[in-house]
């Protein structure tokens, strides 16, 4: 989520929000979404979905501006009773109070859109201790199922931690029938993986850090997903939308069993982060993701070539411009994002790049 430029208005996090402490303590939580129903029309399905929960009693539904016609009605059609819609504008801690206010009696939360209600939604779940239900309309990132939530306004540009869903309704109709950027934007943020988890392994290295192998191969799944299938996904046919959605499920799980959103997160997002200090509203979430990875997988020593290619081949950019981003600030951003999160250790904290070296590199990978 972008964050303007200046001093951002401090904002009291609870403990649980901020996330793993940097001192590994040797001991961490696993939590995962309970159930998820996938496939096509399952939104009619909703009321039954979240029943348990629901109790009898009406729930909330945190939704985007956006969200078409037939989605809302479809979703109350499928709810016995009508429930209580909050239009989320943006994603930070008032539109939060509001979603919490309307959800003081409701049996549950569901968050109905792309990236913004369903963060708010989550976060209003966690801190009223309710369950939460994400239901996408777009597959444009891995927040879907992830525990963590990306708001504005905080005194850091990236995610908290909260729970993931207890439930997860993806109805494929739905989401193949979102804009093409959206999902080569979800594609992006897939690829990511490969460095983050390169970045998690050599933290472990360095630092002594906890590393998960196991969830850092179910990270790596995903991404592989789009890098030795990228023509096929790039139709965003139905089937191929099912499995990047199935893709992006995986890496919220993944976070989940790391206990911490390392598999999902590297240098690549800090690079991400970064430009949406310099550049608000400039480029998706996963467009920035993917571009980074492509400069990441080369400080690595990675087939950046392959990054780059299948990124080309869903439809996503590779070039800072494609998004309105300036050489200056791709340099910036590569020169400078470590300082945001000094306590994730990356490759960009091994690496120190000079102004010369970051523009050599974005440069040599054709992003500048
Ligand atoms: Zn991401």
């Amino acid at each position: 989520m972008a964050l303007p430029l200046g001093a951002p208005p401090r904002i009291a996090l609870k403990s649980r929000e901020r996330g793993s402490p940097q001192v590994d303590p040797g001991y961490h939580l696993m939590e995962l979404p309970t159930k998820v129903l996938i496939g096509d029309g399952v939104i009619s399905k909703l009321g039954d979905f979240v029943k348990d929960s629901a109790g009898g009693r009406r729930v909330v539904v945190a939704s985007g501006f956006n969200v078409a016609t037939k989605v809302r009605r479809a979703v109350e059609a499928a709810l016995p009773l009508e429930p209580i819609w909050v239009e989320v504008a943006a994603a930070d801690t008032e539109n939060v109070a509001r979603v919490m206010k309307a959800a003081a009696e409701s049996g549950c939360i569901i968050g109905v859109g792309g990236g913004k209600s369903v963060d708010v939604g989550k976060l209003a779940a966690f801190r009223l201790h309710l369950p939460f239900y994400s239901v996408p309309t777009s597959a444009s990132h891995d927040g879907i199922s992830s525990p963590f939530a990306s708001l504005r306004g905080l005194d850091r540009p990236y995610s908290l931690m909260a729970k993931p869903p207890l439930g997860i309704l993806a109805d494929i109709d739905v989401i193949a029938s979102a804009p093409r950027r959206l999902l080569a934007s979800g594609c992006g943020d897939l690829v990511s993986k490969l460095t983050a988890v390169k970045d998690w392994e050599l933290a472990h290295r360095v630092t002594g850090e906890y590393f998960g192998s196991y969830s850092a191969s179910l990270a790596l799944m995903s991404a592989n997903t789009v890098l030795d299938n990228s023509r096929s996904i790039g139709t965003f046919s139905k089937d191929s939308v099912r499995e990047l959605v199935e893709a992006l499920i995986s890496t919220g799980v993944a976070a989940g069993i790391a206990g911490s959103s390392r598999p999902c997160s590297g240098s690549e997002h800090l690079f991400s982060h970064y430009l949406d200090r310099l550049a608000p509203e400039k480029g998706l979430h996963g467009e920035k993701c993917g571009i980074g990875t492509i400069m990441m997988a080369k400080l690595h020593r990675l087939e950046w070539k392959r990054v780059r290619t299948a990124l080309k081949n869903v439809g996503a950019p590779v070039e800072a411009s494609q998004v309105g981003v300036g050489d200056s600030m791709v340099i910036e951003a590569l020169t400078e994002a470590s300082t945001i999160r000094p306590d994730r250790y990356t490759i960009l904290s091994a690496r120190r790049l000079t102004r010369e070296s970051a523009a050599l590199l974005a440069k040599s990978t054709g992003v500048i």
